[in-house]
């Protein structure tokens, strides 16, 4: 499906008026799923438009001409577009009603070329004018459709909108398409967040809403179905807004392929900021996480795995102090592995994990508990407690996950 718009006047080519009537009907046109190839402006001169239509014939679907309506000898466009398909202009009955209404309650006098305003070409449908005189006319010859609108701005606007759009529209029905947006979660459960979203789910028929769970994040995929790809995308907007408005503070980014990891990445090369890492329980997942992101060398600078207490004090030298009195499993334990770390790598940003991977318990903790530690330059360093749950691999994942959630927000 191709379109192109002619606008017809030689005051456009003389550069006294802007054609703003092009950049309108585009916009409508790739509103309806039309595609406009070309724009074109061309004199008020017969030949050289019907020069052009018999280009814009071969390379075109629709051909949307505007201007050279009017009353006087220089408003040719009916006359050379109707040449060109070969067929006479016919009176308007409505429109030559409107213009004689017109006439009766003004002061100015009807003169014999106002009835050439009222012409449309013979055949096709006419497109009234609720702002003015000219009428236009849709007409479809040999696979082609021609439209023909005035050009004042005030005029071609709302006949285009009311009249035009919707025998467009019939014309060139859009298929259906399918728009969809996946919003990502972390820091809820798919219950939870199903359960706060529920009058929403329920009630949503189009855009729907589908949770999914996957290991330590939930995503929502919301799905409009609809004829019109901006409207889609408003309708999405519309609900994507009534989502965050609920559980907008777990959210972290949208997309399928956009993990959690890619994100946070993503956040310290926006913040021009270095990350290390102190691992113990995860035993160096965590930066194998970040070295599966493309580009992270501008972010990571590397770090420690300190999975014995005697790495802690090797490695980081850790006061042995600290371990004896607190444990390994301790916020005093990861506060320290956090600076000690930033300290050493010289990063902005120093993160540690220790805890109990499991299964067994360690220090009288059970599996699961998790201390994460954050040092960033300027600010105190912090550490929150964890009790993850299941095995091993889901502990240390999670760990992971949490690590990275802390240092995004
Ligand atoms: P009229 O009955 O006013 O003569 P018409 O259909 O014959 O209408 P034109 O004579 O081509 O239209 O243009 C009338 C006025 O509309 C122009 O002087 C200009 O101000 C405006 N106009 C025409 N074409 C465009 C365009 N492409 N973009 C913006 N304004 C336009
Ligand atoms: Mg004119």
């Amino acid at each position: 499906m191709k379109a192109e718009i002619i606008a017809v006047g030689t005051e456009l080519l003389l550069g006294q008026v802007v054609n703003t009537n092009a950049t309108f009907l585009s916009e409508e046109l790739a509103d309806l799923g039309i595609e406009v190839y070309y724009h074109t402006v061309v004199g008020d001169n017969p030949t050289r438009l019907e020069q052009l239509l018999k280009q814009a014939q071969e390379r075109s679907d629709l051909i949307v001409l505007c201007g050279g309506l009017g009353p006087t000898d220089d408003d040719l466009t009916k006359d050379t577009v109707a040449a060109h398909i070969q067929h006479s202009l016919v009176q308007d009955e409505q429109a030559l009603a409107q213009l004689h209404s017109y006439f009766r309650f003004s002061k100015n006098k009807m003169t014999e070329n106002n009835l050439r305003q009222t012409l449309m070409i013979e055949g096709g449908r006419a497109i009234q004018n609720p702002a003015g005189l000219a009428v236009g006319t849709l007409i479809t010859e040999k696979d082609t459709t021609y439209l023909l609108l005035p050009g004042p701005p005030n005029e071609l606007k709302p006949m285009f909108k009311q009249n035009a759009r919707p025998l467009l529209e019939e014309l060139f029905p859009q298929a259906e398409q399918l728009l969809s947006r996946v919003l990502r979660f972390y820091g809820i459960g798919e219950s939870q967040l199903v359960t706060d979203l529920k009058e929403l789910i329920d009630g949503q028929s189009n855009p729907t809403i589908a949770p999914y769970a996957k290991p330590n994040e939930v995503t929502l995929r919301l799905t409009a179905n609809v004829t019109n790809h901006k409207k889609g995308e408003e309708l999405l907007d519309q609900l994507e807004a009534k989502i965050m408005a609920q559980v907008g503070e777990y959210f972290y980014g949208y997309g399928d392929e956009n993990s959690l990891v890619e994100v946070t990445v993503e956040r310290l090369k926006q913040a021009g900021k270095t990350i290390s890492a102190a691992e113990s329980l995860t035993a160096g997942l965590f930066q194998s996480t970040l070295g599966d992101v493309p580009g992270v060398s501008e972010v990571f600078k590397g770090g420690f795995v300190t999975y014995s207490e005697k790495t802690k004090e090797q490695f980081l030298g850790i006061d042995p102090a600290i371990l004896e009195e607190h444990g390994v499993v301790s916020e005093a334990c990861a506060i320290a592995m956090a600076e000690r770390t930033r300290e050493l790598s010289e990063a902005d940003i120093a993160v540690s994990f220790t805890g109990v991977a499991g299964p067994e318990e360690l220090e009288g903790q059970p599996a699961g508990t998790v201390w994460i530690g954050l040092a960033e330059k300027g600010k105190p360093t912090i550490a929150e407690l964890q009790h993850f749950t299941r095995d091993r691999r889901y502990i240390r994942r999670s760990a992971v996950m949490k690590g990275l959630d802390m240092i995004r927000r």
